[in-house]
């Protein structure tokens, strides 16, 4: 079997194609951002300490699009707030406005997204805050009457 060393380019992560997670089971520690984490496929990082990782987001939907992510491994928002530390927690949230702040982005203002499970559409089943920015973003969700 071949193993995949190169990251995924932004075409082959066409965003509609991508089926979400069930973000109930098990952690699984293939997930790409495990093995971002690892080292094993390259990552754009921007900022790591003991509790946190971020890098650029291959596919972004804004002009500024960071990913933050846990250290330990959690699938998702629903896990780490169950399982994580005291420590883990305070360290990953204070890593997150680090990052946002450095960035230059507490001005112009930035939006925090964190998908959970199917309905929200997550594709990675490792915790991940989207950092987005760069240009007014627009209403919080797709205006979409018959899905309200
Ligand atoms: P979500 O839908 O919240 O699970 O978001 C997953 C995000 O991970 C998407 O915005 C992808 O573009 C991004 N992504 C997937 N693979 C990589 C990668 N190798 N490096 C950086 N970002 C990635």
């Amino acid at each position: 079997m071949t193993k995949r060393l190169a990251a995924p380019s932004p075409s082959a992560l066409n965003k509609a194609s991508l089926m979400p997670v069930d973000a109930t089971l098990p952690y699984d520690d293939q997930n790409i951002f495990a093995r971002i984490l690892r080292g094993e496929i390259p990552a754009r990082k921007v900022y790591e300490d003991e509790y946190a990782l971020a890098f650029h987001d291959i596919a972004p939907w804004s002009p500024t699009h960071i990913l933050v992510i846990p250290k330990g491994a959690y699938v998702s928002w629903d896990d780490f707030s169950a399982r994580a530390s005291d420590a883990e927690i305070a360290g990953f949230v204070r890593a997150v406005g680090h990052i946002a702040r450095e960035a230059g982005l507490v001005t112009p203002g930035y939006r925090l997204l964190a998908n959970a499970g199917p309905h929200s559409h997550q594709e990675v089943p490792h915790l991940h805050v989207h950092i987005l920015a760069g240009r007014p973003l627009g209403p919080m969700l797709v205006q979409n009457d018959s899905h309200k």
